[in-house]
């Protein structure tokens, strides 16, 4: 498979100018300097805490736009009995509501928002995300078994100028540990399971 930048290079070979035009677009659609976001994913761990003291898995989620912290969220999977209540959803659905109430086009807002969260979105998530055309997506661990670049890389479907920059590993070893503490069945405030020991919920 290509890499971005050979399968870049490969386009402007057959484009010629067009390539040079996409090239430009890429430029536009890159991550954001380092630390200007990433210093958020210590808010973003402080939701996966929440989420865990409420016996969720603990992942948490911001959207950032303009610097400022414009929704926040962690997972309300097991609170909802809705399998698809990712923190990442929360945060979506509270910019789409925020946007009806202002009378604001939800198209227009997307663009702006750097997401933070704690770990690798899933394949739903980076896929919702990517369709919204968010600015970038910066998360800390990875989600080896539903992760939407590790498990399937779900930008390869897209034309390059539609993926969302997307880095992983922003204090991951604190967000692995939360999941640690989950899938271990070692979380203090978590209900008493009725039906087993441990916690074995598999959805992120
Ligand atoms: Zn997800």
């Amino acid at each position: 498979m290509l890499t971005t930048s050979e399968s870049q290079e490969s386009q402007q070979h057959q484009l010629g100018r067009e390539g040079t035009k996409l090239a430009h677009r890429e430029r536009h659609r890159s991550l954001s300097p380092e630390a200007s976001v990433t210093h958020f994913m210590v808010d973003a761990l402080a939701e996966a805490k929440e989420a865990l003291k409420r016996g969720e898995v603990p992942v948490g989620c911001l959207f950032i736009r303009n610097g400022t912290i414009i929704a926040s969220g962690g997972n309300e999977v097991n609170d909802t009995k809705n399998a698809t209540r990712h923190a990442e959803m929360i945060c979506i659905d509270k910019i789409l509501q925020t946007a009806k109430d202002e009378d604001e086009d939800f198209r227009s807002v997307f663009p702006e928002i750097s997401v933070v969260v704690t770990v690798e979105p899933c394949i739903m998530c980076l896929s919702a995300l990517n369709q919204l055309k968010v600015r970038e997506i910066i998360f800390g661990c990875v989600n080896d078994r539903f992760g939407g670049s590790t498990v399937l890389d779900v930008t390869q479907l897209l034309p390059p100028e539609e993926r969302t920059p997307c880095k992983g590993g922003v204090r991951a070893d604190e967000a692995m540990e939360l999941l640690k503490t989950f899938y271990s069945g070692e979380n203090p405030s978590a209900p008493v399971p009725k039906t087993r020991k441990t916690n074995k919920l598999s959805s992120k």
